[in-house]
């Protein structure tokens, strides 16, 4: 079975919002269920404290009627220090389900269009951070207007801005979220066969450059520079077999941020870990299973350069309720799994 591939483009902001039930990298997320969103509380960096900030947002539902509208939200801490080898303390996911028939949507699919029931919108149902998006109990003491997470969301705006907007109509600019994409899953059946027909194609190619790639000694040419320099490194000094698996799998689509591939297999980044114990829906105590994984490529497209040098993956691996058994008006929590690349040396230099 084919897996499908995400990819970003850039995309009209009004497109991304909840009522047109988005898949989307940065920016605010998109909340499926409007009104019981998640909070700081539900957020925290198991590290720092600190809430964890929108990454992206997966809508992916199931056949059945429960899951009609489904989405998968992933989250990480922006501290350089939370960011540890192998751990996925800095990062939450949550699921969001709803029948067709909820309170928030019409039955019928939504008008692809920017002034279609702008309504229908989290800022009827529940306050939000101006700055991150999450659910919002503190406001702005002096103007009472803007809404905050927490202490630390409401410091950082004021001292980004607000303390001169404040009590005016005006409103700061806010460069604390990562730059918002659209993201475009490929799993229509055209894009199957094209890839299948890929596959077919390109296994005598892989061969060729599965020999070119050990003569070389390298694992070929990524086409974004920074994280790739990065792989590439740690390929040629590890000559980690998996992680030239894992090169040939995406050579045809090097962008690809997204692997989905609900019931299936993780495709590992490197040999040093394996995922051994995924523990059980905190909902229904049933397994789980494997949904997708979030690549290093969306790292790319994050403008980490500037704002955190050191935010870091090899892989994001989301495990979820097999059954997406239904929560009962609150995102349910699941698991993911960060797998990074590291040489011996790095794994050994933290363990002291
Ligand atoms: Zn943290
Ligand atoms: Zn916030
Ligand atoms: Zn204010
Ligand atoms: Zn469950």
């Amino acid at each position: 079975m084919a897996v499908d591939l995400g990819f970003v483009e850039k995309c009209e902001s009004w497109r991304l919002g909840s009522r047109f039930f988005p898949s989307k990298a940065g920016g605010k997320p998109a909340w499926l269920d409007l009104k019981n969103i998640p909070g700081k509380s539900d957020l925290e960096c198991e590290y720092c404290g600190d809430p964890c900030v929108f990454l992206c947002q997966i809508y992916a539902p199931y056949e059945d009627v429960a899951g009609f509208h489904r989405t998968v939200y992933i989250f990480v801490c922006k501290n350089v220090d939370c960011c540890r080898p192998n751990q996925s303390g800095n990062l939450r996911v949550f699921r969001s389900q709803l029948s067709r028939i909820n309170d928030f949507y019409p039955a019928e699919p939504p008008v692809e269009q920017e002034d279609w029931r702008t309504d229908i919108d989290v800022s009827r149902w529940a306050k939000t951070c101006y700055v991150c998006g999450i659910f919002a109990p503190n406001h702005c003491g002096k103007c009472k207007v803007v809404n905050y997470c927490c202490r630390v969301h409401q410091v950082y705006d004021w001292r980004n801005g607000h303390k001169d907007v404040c009590g005016t109509e005006a409103k700061n600019s806010n460069s604390f979220l990562f730059p918002e994409y659209e993201i475009v899953v490929e799993s229509d059946d055209a894009a199957k066969e094209n890839a299948q027909q890929h596959e077919l194609k390109s296994e005598e190619r892989e061969i060729e450059k599965y020999n070119a790639m050990i003569q070389d000694g390298k694992a070929g040419t990524f086409q974004h520079e920074d994280v790739n320099d990065d792989l590439l490194q740690m390929a040629n000094d590890e000559k980690d077999e998996t992680f030239v698996e894992f090169r040939m799998k995406i050579d045809d689509y090097p962008d690809q941020i997204l692997r989905y591939d609900r019931g299936g297999k993780v495709l590992y980044i490197s040999s040093h870990s394996r995922i051994t114990d995924v523990p059980k829906c905190p909902e229904c105590n049933g397994d789980r299973q494997f949904e997708f994984q979030i690549m290093p490529q969306m790292l790319n497209f994050l403008n980490l350069k500037d704002v955190i040098k050191c935010l870091d993956w090899g892989i994001l691996a989301v495990f979820t309720c097999k059954q997406s058994c239904i929560p009962k008006d609150k995102y349910i929590r699941e698991y993911i799994w960060k797998q990074d690349i590291v040489q011996e040396e790095t794994e050994l230099k933290l363990n002291q």
